[in-house]
């Protein structure tokens, strides 16, 4: 699976990405098609194609990507102003990489609601 996913390639630094974070169990990447002046990607480095699809050994993981975020939120000046933290998970949610992620959003006014 991992040399058809376009993320995994990522993770294996068989295609570039900005990466600025990476540890055990995610890197963090610049999204290149930013939707906000900041808009990073939050990526598991197992192979989960999305949130239908994780389990109860996932909890660590789980549980590592929004301290993840709030790091890189604070580390870019947006802990006062706002962040988003988005996973899109099938379809409708308009999600088009099957490879489990998170997007971190801020640095300006985000659109819409989100729910
Ligand atoms: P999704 O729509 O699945 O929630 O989000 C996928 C995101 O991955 C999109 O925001 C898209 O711009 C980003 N993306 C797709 N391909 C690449 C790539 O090759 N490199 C990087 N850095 N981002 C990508
Ligand atoms: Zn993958």
């Amino acid at each position: 699976m991992g040399n058809q996913c376009i993320f995994c390639q990522i993770i294996e630094k068989k295609i570039p990405a900005n990466i600025l974070h990476e540890d055990d169990l995610v890197v963090v990447f610049s999204d290149i098609s930013p939707q906000a002046p900041t808009h990073l990607l939050i990526v598991p480095k197992v192979h989960v194609p999305g949130l239908n699809d994780i389990a109860e050994g996932h909890s660590a993981l789980l549980a590592h990507v929004p301290l993840v975020a709030k790091a890189h939120a604070r580390r870019l000046g947006l802990a006062g102003t706002g962040w988003r933290l988005v996973c899109n998970c099938g379809p409708d949610a308009g999600q088009t990489v099957p490879h489990l992620h998170f997007h971190l959003l801020g640095g300006g006014p985000l659109s819409g609601r989100m729910a």
